[in-house]
C-alpha cells in the first residue's frame, strides 16, 4: 500500500500537486446542449404551437410535452406520467396526488433540498425530519421513530444520484399503512435492485431543472401506476384538467398551472435521449476511480445501497473524525481535485435540515402560522438546529467529489491518485 510513490510530499505542504488543470465540473446536461436542442426548441416555436392540447397535423407530430411523458413512462415502468414545471410542483401534485393533505405528517430526510419541506408545507402537511444513515439517505430505523398518528406519508430522497433503501421503506409504509412519494430529482435513470428509482414508491417526483442530471429548463415530472394518484395529481397540475381529459371518470377540484409547455418538453426530450449516455459514462469513471483508490487508511467509499443503480453523479468518501475530513478535503484541494464538504460550501447549504430557516422556525406565508398552527393537526412537531445529530456528524465527515461526462480516463486517475496520496500523507501525519 505504502510504494515510495504514495509517500510524495503533499501540495498543502509545499509538494507539487497531483493536478493543476481544473476537473471538468459543472452541470450535466445542459452542458452538452448542442445542435440538435437548439433545433428542436426552434422547430416548436416555428410550429406556433406550444401549448401541448393543441390539434397538430400527422406532420407536425404528437405534443413534445407528451412525448417526454411517454419516455418518464418508459424509463420508470409506469403507467402515467405528468410533465409538469419544476421538481417542486411535482411533488406538489404528487403529494396531492397520494392523498396528503393538511394536518398530515410527512416524513423525510435531514439531507434534502428545501424543496422537499416546501412541497409538504404549500398543501398544508407538517415535514418531519428523519435520520440518514451511512449511505447518505433515509434511516429506515428513524423512520419507524418517526412514526406518529398523523404520519400519512414518508418521502424517500435519493440524493447525489444514490439510492435509498426502497425495500425497507416500502416495508415500514405497508406496515403503517403509509403512502411512499420518491423524490427522485436528483437521481433520475437510477435504479435500486433492477427497478427504476421513481417506480417503486406511490407515486414519483422528478426535476430536470437545469442543474438535474438531464434538464427541461425548467421542469418536473410526476410518475405513478395508480389511476387515481394521476387524477388527482393531474387535477392540481392544471386547473383544467378536467376538460382536456373528456376520459377522466373523477370528480374534478380546483388546482394551480403547473403544466409543461412543448418549448421545455422539446428541450427536455433531446436532453433525455442523453440521459443513458451520461449514466454510462459517469458509472464508468465512478468505477475507474473507486478500482484505482483501492483499501486506504483514514478514508473509506461511502456504502451504496445498490451500487448498480447508483448514478454515478458523486464520489464520497468518509472519515472517522470531523476534523480529519476537513484535513484530507483541504489538502485533496491543494492537489487540484476540487471536492465539496459541509464545511466548505461558503454559504449555508440548503441540503441540510439545519440550514432550512422557515422550517426550523416555522415561518409561514400566512400570518396564523398555518400548516402549523392549524387545528386540523393534532401533532406537536418541534424542529431544532440539532435534532438530528447523526445526520450532520454523517455529513460532517462526508468529502464529495463531483463526476461528470466530461472526465477522461486520465482525469479519473487524477483523482485516484490524489485521494491515495491525501489519504496515506494525511495517515502519515497521525489521521
Ligand atoms: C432540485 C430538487 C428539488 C426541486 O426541483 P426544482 O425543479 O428546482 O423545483 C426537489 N428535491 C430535490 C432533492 C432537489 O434536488
Amino acid at each position: 500500500m505504502t510504494a515510495p510513490a504514495d509517500l510524495e510530499p503533499l501540495a498543502v505542504d509545499g509538494g507539487k500537486p497531483v493536478r493543476t488543470k481544473p476537473l471538468p465540473l459543472g452541470p450535466h446536461g445542459i452542458d452538452d446542449v448542442a445542435d440538435e436542442e437548439i433545433a428542436a426548441v426552434t422547430k416548436v416555436l416555428r410550429r406556433r404551437k406550444i401549448f401541448r392540447y393543441l390539434e397538430r397535423t400527422e406532420e407536425e407530430g404528437p405534443s413534445e410535452a407528451v412525448q417526454l411523458e411517454k419516455a418518464f413512462r418508459e424509463l420508470v415502468g409506469c403507467e402515467h406520467a405528468i410533465g409538469t414545471t419544476g421538481g417542486t410542483t411535482a411533488l406538489i401534485a404528487g403529494l396531492v396526488g397520494i392523498g396528503v393533505g393538511v394536518g398530515d405528517e410527512v416524513i423525510i430526510p435531514g439531507y434534502t433540498y428545501i424543496a422537499t419541506p416546501s412541497a409538504c408545507l404549500v398543501v398544508g402537511a407538517i415535514p418531519v425530519i428523519a435520520e440518514i444513515d451511512d449511505s447518505l439517505t433515509i434511516d429506515p430505523d428513524d423512520i419507524r421513530r418517526k412514526i406518529t398518528p398523523q404520519t400519512k406519508a414518508i418521502i424517500p430522497v435519493d440524493m447525489i444520484g444514490l439510492p435509498c433503501k426502497m425495500d425497507e421503506v416500502m416495508a415500514i409504509a405497508g406496515e403503517h399503512d403509509l403512502m411512499v412519494l420518491e423524490d427522485v430529482a436528483q437521481a433520475c435513470g437510477g435504479q435500486y435492485r433492477g427497478r427504476a428509482l421513481g417506480g417503486i414508491g406511490h407515486a414519483g417526483a422528478f426535476s430536470l431543472q437545469h442543474y438535474k442530471l438531464v434538464t427541461s429548463g425548467e421542469g418536473g415530472m410526476v410518475t405513478t401506476n395508480d389511476r387515481d394518484i394521476y387524477y388527482r395529481a393531474s387535477c392540481r397540475h392544471d386547473s383544467a384538467m378536467c376538460f382536456w381529459d373528456d376520459k377522466m371518470d373523477f370528480a374534478p377540484f380546483a388546482g394551480e398551472n403547473f403544466r409543461m409547455c412543448d418549448l421545455r418538453g422539446a428541450l427536455g426530450l433531446v436532453q433525455f435521449g442523453r440521459l443513458e449516455g451520461l449514466l454510462t459514462r459517469m458509472r464508468t469513471v465512478k468505477r475507474r476511480i473507486l478500482d484505482r483508490i483501492g483499501d486506504l487508511p483514514v478514508v473509506r467509499p461511502c456504502p451504496i445501497n445498490d451500487t448498480e443503480g447508483d448514478c454515478g453523479t458523486t464520489l464520497v468518501l468518509t472519515t472517522d473524525s470531523v476534523e480529519t475530513s476537513k484535513r484530507f478535503s483541504e489538502a485533496l484541494a491543494a492537489e487540484g481535485i476540487d471536492n465539496g464538504t459541509k464545511h466548505n460550501a461558503g454559504f449555508p447549504d440548503r441540503h441540510i435540515y439545519c440550514y432550512w430557516d422557515y422550517v426550523m422556525d416555522k415561518h409561514s406565508h400566512d400570518a396564523s402560522g398555518w400548516p402549523w398552527t392549524s387545528p386540523l393537526y393534532k401533532g406537536s412537531v418541534e424542529y431544532s438546529r440539532d435534532m438530528c445529530p447523526r445526520t450532520l456528524d454523517i455529513l460532517g465527515r462526508a468529502v464529495s467529489i463531483g463526476i461528470t461526462q466530461r472526465y477522461t480516463e486520465s482525469d479519473a486517475d487524477d483523482v485516484a491518485r490524489a485521494v491515495r496520496k491525501v489519504a496515506l500523507g494525511v495517515d502519515a501525519k497521525g489521521g
